[in-house]
Parts: C-alpha cells; structure tokens; sequence
C-alpha cells in the first residue's frame, strides 16, 4: 500500500468532490511529503438551484472555493479541464487529456471517483470521470502507441502502481485521518455555494468519517476501494 507516495493525481468531477471523497487522505500525504495535483474535470456551473444563477459567475465562484479548498489541503497544483457540467464524454479527447496530467506528473497513485456503482444513482460526471480515468491509467498512458503524439510535448508513457476510488460502494482500504480530520472539514466548507454552515459541514464530515473509522479501530477514516498493479497485502477486515 502507498503510505507515503511521491506523487499523487487526483481526477474530480466538480468542485467539493476531491475534499469530501479523500480530502483527509489528501492532507495527510501533503504532509508526509506527497506532491498532490488535481485534474478537475468540469466547471461544476449547474451546481445551484437558484434560477436567477448566471452560470459564467457561478464557474467564476466554484474555481476561487476550488482553489481555496486545495490551499487548505495543501494541493500543489490545481489543472482545470474546463468541460461543461453535466456534459462530460467518455471519448478520445477527455481520455488524451488524463492521459497527458497522468505523462506529466507521473503519479504511482490516482485518485478518482468509483464509477462501479450498482446499487444507486451516480451522477454522469462521476461515472464518465471514473470511468476514464481508469482507461486512462491503463493501458493508454503506459502503452507507446497510445497518444503517442504526445511524445513531441516531451511526455513518455507512464505505469500508475495503484488506483484509489472513493465513494465505492465495498470498499476494501481504509486511511486513518484522525489527525487531519479539521483540514477536511475545512476544505469542504471552503465550498460555500454548496455546503452552507460550516458547522454542520463539519459535523457531517465527522460523522461519516467515523463510520469509516470504526472499520480499522480510528475515530476517522476515508474508505477507499484499490486497484493495483502490484501484489498487495490482504485488505484490513473490521
Ligand atoms: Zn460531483
């Protein structure tokens, strides 16, 4: 398991999806010394229920919150794809995209979202997010062929050692983050247009990380579902 990983990608879908799927995952790596990077893959403008919203001043609102959240984790770089909400595409040129962050910052973890969910509703953007980026992982950013345009950029293929996919429906690794449980809290709240009082952000931060917690004997934990390349030690059983 990557306890301490150099580099770690993180690909999300709308703004407040990265801190409140491995937001306290993040800030413990950030200070053990992991380089973290997000890809974020839409603008997240159809994240009002007010009407009178003007969709161009909420992509303005979500990318300061956006930044402000990965300030407080301690994120090193935020790359914005700028894709419409809602209208993501699982094709050639969102795969290529992924493919180039993951060329780029040659990360041996990706963190995503579980497209695989069967037992409720997924937003698309989620389900397409995930979905890609496990493609994208393997096999078109390790495979020569792929992509290989790239490689006039400077970019050469790239093996990710593990994939970690939060809001997994049977997860199976659990990440203690009881010392940074305020960091995910925080980040999350930084996200004012969705979340509201930062009271109840908080309380509703800990009360689920607690239920996760419970599973490997922390007060808090994120939960995780992990897809690796290598051999791995057996997953821990609450
Ligand atoms: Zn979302």
């Amino acid at each position: 398991m990557a306890d301490n990983p150099k580099v770690a990608l993180v690909c999300t879908p709308h703004p407040d999806d990265a801190e409140g799927g491995c937001g306290g995952t993040i800030a413990k790596w950030v200070k053990q010394g992991t380089k973290v990077v997000y890809l974020l893959t839409t603008n997240g403008e159809k994240g009002s229920a007010n009407l009178e919203m003007d969709p161009r001043e909420l992509v303005e609102i979500r990318k300061k919150e956006q930044m402000e959240a990965a300030r407080i984790l301690g994120v090193h770089e935020v790359i914005m794809l700028g894709h419409p909400d809602s209208e993501l595409e699982d094709d050639k040129q969102f795969r290529g995209e992924v493919v180039r962050a993951i060329r780029q910052h040659k990360p041996e973890v990706v963190l995503t979202t579980d497209p695989f969910r069967r037992y409720g509703f997924q937003h698309r953007d989620h389900r397409v997010t995930g979905q890609v980026t496990l493609d994208a992982v393997y096999p078109f950013a390790r495979d020569n062929l792929n992509f290989s345009e790239q490689f006039k950029e400077g970019l050469a293929p790239h093996n990710v050692s593990e994939v970690y996919l939060w809001g997994a429906e049977d997860p199976d690794t659990f990440i203690d983050i009881t010392d940074v449980i305020d960091l995910k809290a925080q980040a999350l709240a930084a996200h004012v247009s969705q979340m509201g009082d930062p009271a109840k952000v908080n309380e509703r931060v800990r009360n689920m990380s607690k239920r996760w917690g419970e599973r490997i004997r922390v007060e808090y934990a994120e939960a995780f579902r992990r897809l690796g390349t290598r051999p791995m030690p057996p997953a821990p059983r609450g």
